[in-house]
């Protein structure tokens, strides 16, 4: 108690702000992660998006949990989009009034409870980016951004989605979590899948535009849209997942006993219908090349080259399981394509590969 925190002048993108020295966020103090620019940098690149995407112009975004008030000032200063920085915390409402002025900009900041405020206020664009689970916010965000908005989500509690915490999971998310060799993309799955089914109490979707996994978090941006039959739809691409953690078997359906070895399998219901959206993934490639923001480029390049088949086999994993001896990755997906089937690298993982081959087949591939 008492001790004074050291600040630090930091410049990202076009904005300078003053951010706390810590490396690991500490309780009731303001957090900044240089290690998420990259993602920020995606993020001011989907905002010069949203009049395309939502039709609409004079947008009002949120940043819901805004810390040290970084995003909604790149936001605002490099897209141009109107923005609101909330924070419940007043050492966070301090800072962010500090580094708006430090920037000579002008910006709604507010000192709320994010949910109080996105209940009672009507956003267009909406960002979570909490430091744990968005989840608790995925209620309020619905009735902010009614029948035509968008959203974008960080969680960083990938434990308990990727399978650690499997229990914390189901509580969470209600879906109980698997530690599968394709962890990073089903936990990633059950993010969506339980935001999704949130959406669906107030007869919306959210539709996915851009998902995906880096470092110790999940990101990811969809828009948000009426409609009873569409959300019909949208849950009939909800199905099982099961997976023996015997032999490596797995397939997309509800099988309680492994068809190979007999052993009892592990199974979860999940959305398995698309995590991306190509058409906005080129419109966004474009941006970041005009940004001149070139990893970013790279990952979302890598993300469109992806097959939008659901999950992945992690090659290390399926010589281990089936005790046959590893091929060089380029080898082993050539030989996948001479049989017939798609294929492709995955950014969920180095050493992984996306096909719609089964298990079988991929046992006889390699
Ligand atoms: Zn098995």
């Amino acid at each position: 108690m008492g001790e004074t925190i050291t600040m630090k002048d930091i410049q990202e993108g076009s904005v300078s702000i003053m951010v706390p020295e810590a490396k690991i966020p500490e309780y009731g103090e303001v957090f900044y992660n240089p290690v998420m620019e990259k993602d920020r940098n995606i993020s001011v690149c989907v905002c010069d998006l949203l009049q395309e995407i939502l039709k609409k112009a004079d947008l009002k975004g949120l940043g819901a949990l805004s810390a040290t008030g970084i995003r909604a000032l790149r936001y605002k200063k490099e897209s141009g989009l109107d923005m609101c920085a909330n924070d419940c915390n007043p050492k966070a409402v301090k800072l962010i009034k500090k580094n708006v002025k430090r920037n000579k900009m002008k910006m709604e900041v507010t000192e709320e409870d994010a949910n109080v405020l996105m209940r009672n206020n009507h956003f267009d664009f909406i960002d979570i980016d909490p430091f744990g689970s968005p989840i608790s916010f995925i209620d309020s965000a619905s009735a902010s951004l009614g029948r035509n908005g968008f959203l974008s989500i960080t969680a960083t509690d990938t434990a308990p989605l990727c399978g650690s915490y499997p229990k914390v999971s189901e509580r969470r998310y209600g879906i109980k979590s698997m530690k599968t060799d394709y962890y990073n993309e089903l936990g990633l799955r059950i993010l969506i899948s339980a935001v999704m089914r949130i959406f669906a109490r107030y007869e919306r979707v959210f539709v996915p535009y851009l998902s995906y996994s880096r470092l110790h978090y999940f990101r990811v941006y969809g828009k948000v849209e009426n409609g009873v039959k569409r959300v019909n739809r949208l849950l009939k691409e909800f199905s099982y997942v099961s997976h023996c953690f015997k032999c490596g078997w797995r397939d997309m359906k509800l099988e309680k006993k492994c068809p190979l070895c007999s052993e009892a399998t592990q199974f979860c219901k999940v959305y398995l219908g698309d995590i991306q959206n190509s058409k906005f993934l080129e419109k966004l490639e474009n941006r970041l090349q005009k940004r001149m923001f070139v990893a970013e480029e790279k990952l979302v390049t890598k993300i469109k080259e992806e097959i939008s088949f659901p999950f992945y086999y992690d090659l290390h994993y399926l010589y281990k399981k089936t005790g046959k001896r590893s091929d060089k990755m380029e080898k082993t997906m050539e030989k996948i394509r001479q049989k017939g089937f798609h294929v492709s690298r995955t950014h969920f993982c180095p050493t992984a590969i996306k096909t719609n081959a089964t298990f079988d087949d991929m046992k006889e591939i390699i």
